[in-house]
């Protein structure tokens, strides 16, 4: 039996995770590189216990006591500068080069990773100007495009509408922010949360003019090196509707050329497809190799209650949609969507995962290129179910955690700023997490929360990357089957 590319895939994608699990890094040990009459020299603590920093300010020297290691990485980070020593369980380093906790044995398989990363995200804004061009350009007129547009604008609303609402309901049943108990809270709060607080000063408040000013890109080519998507689909449906104006021959040749474009590119998907499982392997099982298994267990309620929310969102909402809007078997639409799905999860970018997108929600679900070239890349911007459930999730659950009780008000205001939100999140691993600082500001609740959650928040992106961008090939299904002529 000949196995599929997507067999692959698969294959490659458990074994990813084989290889994660028994190449695990030790969570609790601490490697400090340091140097001694000019050498340098790396001392490992399987098991650190005890942690003491010295630091200077001026002329005075201030002890630092942390402890854990999360804590004591955090705080060194944080005063690297003035570090005088530092000691664990009792031995004392003065010319320290780094302290860092344990890294995998197979993190040596990132690059391979961050080649496939590479090759998806170059192929990806190419494709989305060629076929973007070509499929409005072949809609005729501004009449079905406006149509198309309305309609997928609907849709993107709709599905994150429900997937908000569904986040509420699981997160208010479940409370998983009161369930935490004491001993967990304290090993939580001790959380490094140094790489935050930079994010945390910079991201302000989210402004809705300038986002829409910022759609229309005063230089297309600066949109392009910058990848701008919402700027680069302006260009591209701007320019596709300017040929629709243009005598036909001078329009044919363009629309010639991006079709010959926009071909190629699809080729050169199927060529970086070949390569996915190997890339699929090696970010699987490096993310795997990562994971901290005790957060995961002090955190089980919360993300059991976003895994939930997502998954109802994906089997229950996506199927129910399916069967009342595009009379589609939705077994047929999961089916067809399999390596898009994968490709998701593991490089937890939306962006990344366009090429793949495109290829399942045209080869084997029959979309045409006129409507999946225009509602694909809108969707993978500003359409994300996923990280929106998520947000709401997330901001009640800090909620709870700090004992506020949420009103009426405030939780209309998660509701709407997470629908807003996830419109503004790039389509990039983890950026979710940071926007949700806007959603928390707005509701009233202390940012630093979002430091409870961050030591899951891999895991969680890479799921909700997944309805992401289900949801985007799910409205271009809709959009389809209800243009009855194209
Ligand atoms: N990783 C998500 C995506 O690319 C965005 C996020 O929620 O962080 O779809």
């Amino acid at each position: 039996m000949k196995l599929k590319i997507y067999h692959w895939i698969i294959i490659s994608f458990f074994l990813g995770i084989i290889a994660g699990l028994i190449f695990k890094a030790n969570e609790k040990a601490v490697v400090v590189t340091y140097s001694e009459n000019g050498k340098f020299y790396t001392q490992k603590f399987e098991v650190a216990k005890s942690f003491l920093i010295i630091t200077r300010k001026g002329s005075e020297l201030d002890t630092l006591h942390p402890k854990t290691k999360g804590e004591f990485l955090g705080a060194f980070q944080k005063h690297l500068a003035n570090i005088v020593s530092v000691e664990i369980d009792g031995r004392k380093f003065t010319d320290i080069e780094s302290v860092k906790g344990e890294e995998s044995p197979i993190k040596f398989l990132s690059p391979i990773g961050s080649l496939f990363l590479r090759l998806l995200s170059f192929l990806a804004i190419p494709l989305v100007i060629s076929s973007m061009i070509v499929g409005v350009a072949s809609l005729g007129n501004i009449k079905t495009l406006s149509r198309i547009g309305f309609r997928t604008l609907l849709f993107y609303f709709v599905t994150t509408a429900l997937a908000v609402i569904i986040g509420l309901i699981v997160v208010n049943i479940i409370e998983p922010g009161k369930k935490i108990t004491a001993e967990a809270k304290s090993q939580i709060e001790t959380i490094d949360q140094s790489q935050f607080e930079e994010k945390l000063q910079k991201k302000g408040k989210f402004d809705f003019v300038d986002f829409l000013v910022n759609i229309v890109p005063s230089n297309p080519f600066k949109a392009i090196s910058n990848g701008e998507m919402l700027q680069i689909i302006f260009f591209a449906v701007f320019v596709g509707i300017g040929l629709t104006l243009l005598e036909p021959q001078k329009s044919q040749p363009i629309i010639n050329f991006f079709d010959g474009i926009s071909e190629l590119f699809i080729k050169m998907v199927r060529f970086v497809l070949w390569f996915a499982p190997f890339g699929v392997f090696a970010l699987i099982a490096v993310a795997v190799s990562e994971f901290g298994a005790s957060i995961l267990s002090t955190l089980g309620y919360y993300m059991f209650t976003v895994i939930l929310g997502l998954a109802i969102q994906f089997f229950v909402v996506y199927s129910l949609l399916l069967i009342a809007f595009a009379r589609t078997n939705p077994l047929n639409f999961f089916k067809g969507m399999r390596e898009a799905l994968i490709v998701a999860f593991t490089t937890s970018s939306s962006a990344a995962t366009l090429p793949i997108t495109f290829k399942c929600v045209e080869e084997n679900l029959g979309v045409p290129n006129k409507i999946a070239s225009f509602v694909l890349p809108l969707g993978a911007t500003v359409n994300m179910n996923g990280t929106a459930l998520y947000q709401c999730v997330a901001a009640v659950f800090i909620a709870q955690f700090y004992g506020l009780d949420l009103n009426f008000a405030q939780m209309s205001t998660i509701l709407l700023t997470s629908i807003f939100s996830a419109v503004g999140t790039a389509p990039v691993p983890g950026v979710g997490i940071i926007i949700l600082i806007m959603v928390l500001h707005s509701a009233g609740i202390p940012p630093q929360g979002i430091g409870l959650i961050l030591g899951v928040d891999r895991i969680l992106d890479m799921l909700r990357t997944i309805p992401n961008v289900t949801g985007d090939a799910l409205v271009s299904v809709i959009v389809w089957k209800m243009e009855k002529n194209v």
